[in-house]
Formats: structure tokens, sequence, C-alpha cells
């Protein structure tokens, strides 16, 4: 499973990153995925996240 962040559409707000910091971390004013690869134990926590963001930017696949 792998994560992306719409850096477009990202407001920056955090909460990726506070929710699944294995996967998610911000780089100045957005978020970005840090792994090629979501770790099998992360993954719920990386669709949760996905859910919650406020702006539907990021994408799992
Ligand atoms: S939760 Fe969404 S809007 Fe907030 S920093 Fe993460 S990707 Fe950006």
């Amino acid at each position: 499973m792998k994560a992306k962040v719409d850096a477009d559409t990202c407001i920056g707000c955090g909460l990726c990153e506070q929710i699944c910091p294995e996967v998610f971390r911000m780089e100045g004013d957005k978020a970005v995925v840090k792994v090629g690869t979501v770790p099998n134990e992360a993954e719920a926590t990386c669709r949760d996240t996905a859910d919650q963001c406020p702006v539907t930017a990021i994408t799992i696949e």
C-alpha cells in the first residue's frame, strides 16, 4: 500500500503527522509521505488519516 499527498490541496494542518507519524511528516507548510511503502502495522492508521484529512489531500493506492 502506498500513500500520496497532493501538495496543491494540502493546507498544512499537521493532522496527518499527528495521527500517523510513521508515514507522514511536515516539510515546511506541506505534508509529505516519508515512506515508499506504508508498513503493514501502519496501514489501518494511514487509512483513517486519509479519511480525516480536512481537504482530502491524501490518497491511498
Ligand atoms: S491532514 Fe491533509 S491538509 Fe492536513 S497536513 Fe496532512 S495532508 Fe495536509
